[in-house]
């Protein structure tokens, strides 16, 4: 874990590795509580893209990325937040190794400016440890609007070190953070750190385990740290002490009260942050959140007011997809004519294969995807940029501990919204194996990016009839339901295979936020809907072309397409579906993205061709081949439950180790589906 050097200045942070250009390059750790802005201070430096969010807990690996002040070249590293270095989750580990043992030229703390107490107890405790610190005292404007003053020369003052104050999404305020640094690597010896004062006795044993140090080479690491370290005895920090030091130091440490050490310890810290905010935090006005908190997640106006908000923005996403949709399928049909006129001295086989099989594919997943992907995700990244998404996760928080479950499996489901893989992924912030099992095996049943288009595209074509918000609350009903079966599933593997009792843990619900609209556009445009679009082209173009080779090779006549659609034909009907989509279903194995797309692609390979650019056309193409409102709803569900796509499963496989639980993970929600498309089949077909 963390960081090792190599011979060659290269160093291996988490999986990732690093390389120095040049030796003078500076490693640069970027620390600080979950949700302070360190990611968005990250992005600001280096110019890179971690995701951001309004939620603790994102950042689970390290990061890196490069900057210079034109003085030096930084290598700044965003390890994941923590609270303290006491290491109590997975992350905080991550965060000490890198700070303690990853030897980093320096470590730039960033603070919340709103909560500063907090913030200085990771603050004192890197420190202590004696590395270079700058303190970085972010979210100025969020405290000034709620009449918070942070006097940041008198902190610096008191702290002994660099304090700057930022905005981070204000690349001119993170300047002020390379000129503190370049001033502090420049002379080091400048700055006097302030050192927390512990009780007579620990000091006074902590001097002696000192003197006893003193024959030992510690490296870079710090003295005093070191003794307390010693004194105090956490197994896994001794561990990778001796390791560092490479020789056995627990012989050294002095017979001590650790329950009263670790009291001592903490109750100093906490004493500390407080005076010194007492001193430099002052407050003007009185803090007016409560009341949005009662409506957001009381009792009776939770549940209600999150179910109207997916409805709306659902609702925004179909009304307005229409006619950028139409404008697209009609330049793509401009294009198709081009593109077979460019081909024309080309054999026919060439041509069919590029203009119906490669383009025709892309340019329906294109047309079909991109506008309601635009309208859909700025919108959503709005809800999870001002803080709103934890107040769900708070509200869904009693269920998950009825279901034997941790709490946090709200937050990863949340991620699982914008894409399974990274959900499961989030799931490291879960630190009980079982919990985080349960987590990383449901994950699948809420939808992601890759499924919303096909939800959104078929309520609104085989509903739109029955009235103008019908299509957007039954969008609002699946995500329901896939919430519903996350429960429900969690709940069964909790009683079978992954018993046991649900731990504690602390939830923070961060301060609202005024997003940053123009950039929430901006990046939710590039970050989510880009990226799932490029991933979509990327799978639908050699998708279309071995469409196009499986409908062109025939056996006995029929071609091979049609001969596994009919071989799959008696389980599609049985499930309220054909042999055609379940074969898609198959085929999208690779990206959730082109399920409809190659369904489409089918039908079309067996009969005329015709353009599916808009929901309206998409819809004939539908109904010619014999869709009802059944048939819809039982795709929908199938797409809400069957297995994870390609890359989700090798994530489970990855996190969880074992092919059996990535099978189980496949298993379970294709269970659901089945039972689920069957009984809508018999009921209603
Ligand atoms: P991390 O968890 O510490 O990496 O935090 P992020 O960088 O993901 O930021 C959390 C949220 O705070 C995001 O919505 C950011 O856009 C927002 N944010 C970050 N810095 C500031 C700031 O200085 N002012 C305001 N108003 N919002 C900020």
């Amino acid at each position: 874990m963390g960081l090792t050097r190599r011979a060659t200045g290269r160093y291996a942070v988490d999986r990732g590795l690093y390389l120095r250009s040049r030796p003078e390059d500076r490693v640069i750790a970027l620390a600080g509580n979950p949700n302070v802005g360190k990611s968005t201070v990250f992005n600001g430096l280096t110019g890179l893209h971690q995701h951001t969010g309004n939620w603790p807990g994102k950042t689970v690996a390290n990061a890196q990325g490069r900057c210079t002040d034109g003085r030096r070249n930084y290598i700044v590293v965003d390890i994941p937040g923590a609270y303290s270095l006491s290491a109590r989750s997975a992350e905080e580990q991550v965060a000490r190794s890198f700070l303690c043992f990853g030897r980093p030229d320096a470590a730039v703390v960033v603070c919340d400016a709103t909560c500063l107490e907090r913030s200085l107890h990771l603050v004192l405790q890197v420190i202590e440890t004696g590395l270079p610190v700058v303190v970085c005292v972010n979210l100025l404007d969020e405290a000034k609007r709620r009449g918070l003053t942070v006097d940041v020369p008198a902190l610096s003052r008191r702290l002994g070190v660099p304090v700057v104050g930022t905005v981070a999404q204000k690349k001119s305020t993170l300047r002020r953070i390379l000129r503190a640094l370049g001033d502090l690597l420049d002379a080091p010896g400048d700055a006097t750190p302030l050192r927390p004062v512990y009780s007579a006795e620990v000091e006074a044993a902590a001097a002696q385990v000192e003197d006893a140090l003193q024959s030992v080479d510690l490296g870079k690491l710090d003295r005093r740290w070191v003794a307390l370290r010693l004194l105090e005895g956490e197994p896994d920090l001794l561990d990778q002490l001796e390791e560092t030091v490479g020789q056995p130091l627990r012989s050294l440490a002095l017979p001590v009260d650790r329950g009263l050490l670790e009291r001592d310890l903490a109750e100093t810290l906490h004493l500390t942050a407080r005076a010194i905010c007492a001193e430099t935090v002052t407050q003007t006005a009185p803090r007016g959140e409560g009341r949005l908190d009662r409506i957001f997640t009381g009792r009776w106006t939770a549940f209600p007011v999150l179910l109207l908000l997916l409805a709306v923005i659902f609702y925004l996403t179909m009304a307005g997809a229409n006619v950028p949709s139409s404008w697209l399928a009609s330049l793509f049909d401009r294009g198709g004519v081009a593109l077979n006129a460019l081909l024309s001295d080309a054999p026919d086989w060439v041509r069919s294969a590029v203009v119906d099989g490669v383009y025709g594919v892309l340019s329906s997943v294109v047309s079909v995807m991109l506008p309601p992907m635009a309208i859909f995700f700025p919108l959503f990244t709005l809800l999870e940029d001002s803080g709103y998404l934890p107040r769900v996760a708070y509200v869904l928080d009693k269920p998950f501990e009825k279901c034997r479950a941790c709490g946090k499996q709200a937050l990863t489901m949340m991620m699982g919204f914008g894409c399974n893989a990274a959900g499961v992924v989030g799931c490291r912030i879960i630190d009980s194996p079982r919990e985080r099992l349960l987590a990383m095996l449901t994950n699948n049943l809420v939808p992601c990016n890759g499924r919303f288009p096909t939800l959104l595209a078929l309520s609104a074509i085989f509903f739109a009839g029955r009235g103008g918000m019908v299509p957007a609350l039954l969008v609002t009903g699946f995500v329901v339901l896939g919430v519903g079966l996350t429960f429900l599933l969690t709940w069964m593997l909790s009683r079978t295979v992954l018993k046991g009792v649900p731990s504690s843990y602390v939830l923070e619900l961060p301060a609202y936020r005024r997003p940053q609209v123009g950039q929430v556009v901006v990046r939710s445009l590039l970050d989510r809907t880009l990226f799932v679009l490029g991933r979509a082209v990327a799978v639908a173009a050699p998708a279309g072309l071995i469409l196009w080779l499986l409908a062109h090779w025939t056996i006995g006549g029929v071609s091979m397409l049609n001969h596994a659609a009919a071989f799959l034909d008696p389980v599609g009907r049985f499930l309220g579906m054909d042999g055609v989509i379940l074969l898609a279903f198959l085929l999208g194995f690779p990206a959730n993205e082109i399920v409809i797309p190659i369904a489409v692609m089918i039908y079309q390979a067996q009969g005329a061709l015709s353009d599916t650019g808009t929901y309206a056309a998409l819809g004939r193409v539908l109904i010619d081949n014999g869709w009802t409102w059944v048939t819809a709803l039982c795709v929908l569900l199938f797409s809400l439950c069957h297995w994870p796509c390609s890359t989700t499963l090798l994530t489970i496989r990855k996190e969880s180790g074992s092919w059996k639980w990535a099978l189980l993970a496949a298993l379970a929600p294709t269970t659901l589906g089945v039972v689920l498309c069957a009984l809508v089949n018999v009921v209603l077909g």
